[in-house]
């Protein structure tokens, strides 16, 4: 028997009696008043709003109104990470309806015991994975999913995003648990990454995975998601804004253009066997953008093989270091000077690089956009 709090988004009075028939029943009472009543200023927060960022679960007393509002607000207060047994309706809702919207019990009768003592008893939440992208660094870049995701968590991994200002947004309770390279240290291997999520997961844990970018596109989320899809553990992927979208919307280059490219290719400059792995006369094809991620540390070999497989040196190219960042750099110029500007720029990364004409529409949009 799990120990349930009741909060209250409604603050009703409750009558004694009913107080006391929940404590009967292993339903511990704090009077949390408004669950979210956090205090910006001073930091202060509820009881009942502590316990929800604790991850315990609840009863969410509603306050009176019809079903549909009942049902959103029930699941505003699950979105923002409340872990909800059931829920206390003070109203005339209906309670089936409110079920049904919901998707979470319904305690009908306040002095109903039994029914509290099964909800007590249900099973504690389920374990889940969420691979979320996080995009390429400003983090008003983040979907609202992304947000939601983020708030659920109970412990998050991550790597690269170490000082993004994303992590604030993780619960404060949540663990975090870095799964990069440390100095001194080996960083785990993708097969620990993965093995470490099942495990956590498999401990009714609501797990985190948070990725730069969009998780499917060169984030290595297709093999977390194939490992936790045969150990069984349910997963949810939300996509991000992959660097390429960032950065070509920041440095106004536009992915495609009517009149300058029907197609846009995503390739990798550091494959597993490095960048010779690539379909060149795939890439340099006209009318179309390329966009090299991981391409900074090749950029001279890179751009030297397009050139000897026969694109023109003057073929329009640019590079975005650290997109939609505050430090954001672009450098527009051609494969062949592509190389010496970057070098001499002393760019870091990470960095994108796009080749084909739109690379010119840069210079063209600033000086239209004043
Ligand atoms: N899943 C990520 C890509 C991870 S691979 C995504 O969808 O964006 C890492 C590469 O992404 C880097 O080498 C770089 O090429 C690119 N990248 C990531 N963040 C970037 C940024 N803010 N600016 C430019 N390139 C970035």
């Amino acid at each position: 028997m799990r120990r349930l709090l009741i909060a209250s988004a409604a603050g009703p009075e409750l009558s004694a009696a009913a107080v006391a028939a929940w404590a009967q029943a292993g339903v511990e009472l704090v009077d949390g008043g408004e669950l979210f009543a956090d205090d910006d200023d001073t930091g202060e927060r509820s009881a009942a709003g502590r316990a929800a960022r604790g991850g315990e679960p609840m009863l969410l007393v509603l306050p009176p109104g019809g079903a549909r509002a009942s049902a959103a607000l029930a699941r505003g207060f699950a979105d923002f990470g409340v872990e909800i047994a059931g829920l206390v309706l003070t109203g005339g809702a209906d309670a089936a309806a409110v079920e049904r919207l919901a998707g979470m019990p319904v305690v009908r009768d306040l002095d109903d015991v039994a029914r509290l003592h099964a909800l007590a008893a249900a099973p504690a939440k389920r374990g889940e994975v969420y691979l979320v992208g996080a995009g390429p660094g400003a983090p008003d870049l983040l979907t609202l999913r992304a947000v939601k995701l983020i708030r659920r968590a109970d412990v998050a991994l991550f790597d690269r995003l170490a000082r993004s200002p994303v992590m604030d947004l993780i619960p404060a309770h949540a663990e975090r648990i870095y799964v990069g390279k440390r100095p001194g240290a080996h960083a785990l291997t993708q097969v620990q990454i993965s093995a470490l999520m099942v495990k956590l997961a498999q401990e009714g844990k609501r797990v985190l995975r948070l990725k730069g970018g969009d998780p499917f596109l060169f984030g290595r989320g297709g093999e977390e998601a194939e490992a936790l899809a045969e150990a069984g553990v349910p997963f949810e992927v939300c996509p991000g804004v992959t660097a390429a979208s960032g950065a070509a919307a920041s440095a106004l280059i536009p992915l495609t253009h009517r009149d300058h490219s029907q197609a846009c290719v995503f390739v990798t400059g550091q494959g597993k066997d490095g960048p010779s792995g690539l379909d060149w006369p795939a890439l340099i094809r006209a009318n179309q953008t390329v966009a090299i991620y991981m391409g900074l540390a090749q950029l001279d070999a890179l751009m030297a093989e397009f050139v000897a497989h026969g694109a023109p040196p003057d073929t329009p190219a640019a590079i975005v270091d650290n997109a939609t960042r505050i430090h954001e750099r672009v450098i527009v110029g051609t494969i062949a000077s592509l190389g010496a500007a970057a070098a001499a720029a002393a760019l870091k990364g990470p960095a994108i690089v796009f080749i084909g004409s739109v690379a010119t529409l840069r210079a063209k949009l600033l000086a239209e956009a004043g």
